[in-house]
């Protein structure tokens, strides 16, 4: 049996849809609202947990409020075989939020309050340090705190674990982090701000991949949407083609791609082979509608 772990963020999503977005001031009625059950630590749990093989163990250490929300939230993790240890429920506090208002040209504007995803402090994490000692597989995000995350990365790698670091949303941290690293799948934005490297192409991609595995990771991962993602490791350099579909929704497209990684690699496929695993299921997810319903069971590969 393997253990694989997911630390970061959960949020539910307010999603309303209008001709055009409203101006400072202004109210207007909208098309439609939908309740999504969202946040990048979150989807990429989903995934992990609707991806694996039965018997393995998916746990995800993560805030939620004291609110309704997190009720149906957790039920549904549960429903999908999230193992329920790292939940926790924080008195006083409510469950991150996302208010997302969609324009019909597809523009968006987005308010977020953080809520119980920032008291994922480092003495919180504390208390779950049985399930990083006990991790073969640890993935995690930006969306929370990154002490916390740099603190989970060290302990899990020293207790034996694969680490792997979807460094999004994009964020300058310090150096020290990626020491802790193994896998790093940013996408061409976040390698970006990493490298200062604008990646547009294959030779760029190959640029930005030597600048991160000089800060650390052994092996890099630079999704690049459609097109698949670049893969930079021992065995292999070079682009692992994306599937093609007709794109619907990208929401969760790169939360998808990680957890499918994870799991992928996790059942001991060869680096390039898990790559071609993750653009499968983040394929079939951009083929459908919202955050974390449109991510694929097994089955459907
Ligand atoms: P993010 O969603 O984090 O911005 P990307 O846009 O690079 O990341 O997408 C992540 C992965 O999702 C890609 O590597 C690819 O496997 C898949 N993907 C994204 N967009 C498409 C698309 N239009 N068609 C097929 N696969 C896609």
């Amino acid at each position: 049996m393997s253990r694989l772990v997911i630390l970061g963020s959960a949020n539910a999503d307010h999603v309303m849809s209008f001709e055009y977005l409203p101006a400072p001031g202004q109210t207007l009625m909208s098309k439609d609202y939908r309740l999504e059950h969202g946040g990048k630590g979150a989807n990429q749990a989903v995934a992990c947990a609707r991806l694996r093989q039965p018997g393995n163990r998916v746990d995800f250490i993560c805030h939620l409020g004291a609110d309704g929300i997190a009720e149906q939230m957790s039920q549904s993790w549960c429903d999908d075989g999230i193992h329920p240890e790292g939940i926790t429920k924080v008195d006083g506090q409510s469950t991150g939020t996302a208010m997302i208002f969609v324009g019909a040209d597809g523009e968006n504007s987005i308010g977020v309050s953080l809520g119980a995803n920032a008291s994922l402090t480092t003495e919180a994490l504390a208390q779950h340090q049985m399930l990083l000692v006990d991790a073969d597989w640890l993935l995690v995000q930006l969306e929370t705190p990154t002490t916390t995350v740099a603190q989970a990365l060290k302990s899990a790698k020293k207790h034996g674990a694969n680490t792997l670091l979807n460094p999004a949303p994009a964020t300058v941290l310090g150096t020290e982090i990626y020491k802790w690293v193994d896998i790093i799948t940013p996408n061409e934005t976040e390698a970006e701000t990493i490298t200062g490297i604008e990646v547009t192409d294959e030779k760029t991609a190959k640029l930005a991949a030597q600048m991160l595995h000089q800060l650390g990771p052994d092996t890099v991962i630079i999704t690049l949407g459609s097109r698949g993602a670049y893969l930079s490791c021992q065995e292999f350099e070079g682009i692992v083609a994306g599937v093609d579909v007709k794109p619907v929704d990208t929401v969760a497209a790169g939360d998808t791609f990680n957890g499918a990684l994870m799991v992928a690699l996790s059942e001991n496929l060869p680096m390039r082979d898990a790559v071609e695993f993750a653009n499968h299921a983040a394929a079939i997810a951009v083929t459908r509608r919202g955050a974390q319903r449109s991510i694929p069971y097994r089955r459907e590969l």
